[in-house]
């Protein structure tokens, strides 16, 4: 009698590719990171506000495409300001809902070694689109990324306390006197007296003040 294998399949929704705009292995992978993450907290994907995911996600490498699963899966969209990119260059997101608790779950080094092996970067490596690359080669590494066991592929970890909040919202605002455009009021700027705009008051930003929501 032989005994048939079975492995768990991942599935995405279609409307996840449909959105993400192309077939390619790391935006299944946000989206099985985000899965993880809501399962760890005990939360559903979340409709309303009231929950944040931080990618460790920065610019200038390829992997970027896992936080549209990310949102995706969980819900934490950027237009509701429920996401954040902390620019940490690392394959990790981290999960955070106010009340339950945060869960990070990074892609283990050792699957990011077996990953790169595929056929597939050598064409991202080119600087071949993922849509203009051929679909079976493309098929193969999706469904690796799909397929592979959980503990062979992420680390899960809680962060007990960990915290992160935004700036309670307002309608506030007020015109410019330079471009006469409305700025929302915690971004004005007084110059002279004046209320001015970010851009017409030439008030640099920094980053940290952009994450605080202090700026
Ligand atoms: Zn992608
Ligand atoms: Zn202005």
């Amino acid at each position: 009698m032989s005994v048939v294998e079975t492995k768990e399949v991942i599935k995405i929704p279609d409307w996840v590719w449909e959105y993400h705009g192309h077939i390619c292995p790391f935006m299944p992978i946000g989206y099985r990171m985000g899965q993880i993450a809501m399962r760890e907290l005990g939360v559903q994907r979340i409709g309303d506000h009231g929950a944040f995911g931080l990618s460790e996600m920065g610019v200038g490498h390829p992997q970027t495409c896992m936080i549209d699963g990310f949102e995706a899966a969980t819900g934490c969209t950027y237009g509701k300001l429920m996401m954040e990119r902390l620019n940490y260059g690392k394959a990790a997101c981290t999960l955070f809902v106010p009340g339950k608790g945060a869960v990070r779950v990074y892609l283990k080094s050792v699957f990011q070694d077996e990953l790169g092996k595929q056929e597939f970067f050598v064409y991202r490596k080119k600087g071949i689109e993922p849509s203009q690359i051929p679909r079976e080669v493309t098929d193969t590494v999706v469904t690796l990324v799909l397929s592979t066991p959980e503990d062979e592929m992420f680390t899960i970890s809680n962060l007990p306390d960990f915290t992160f909040g935004r700036p309670k919202s307002s309608f506030a605002k007020t015109k410019c006197s330079n471009c006469g455009e409305y700025v929302f009021e915690r971004y004005v700027r007084m110059v002279d007296g004046k209320p001015y705009c970010i851009p017409c008051s030439e008030y640099t930003q920094t980053w940290v003040n952009v994450l605080k929501g202090v700026q």
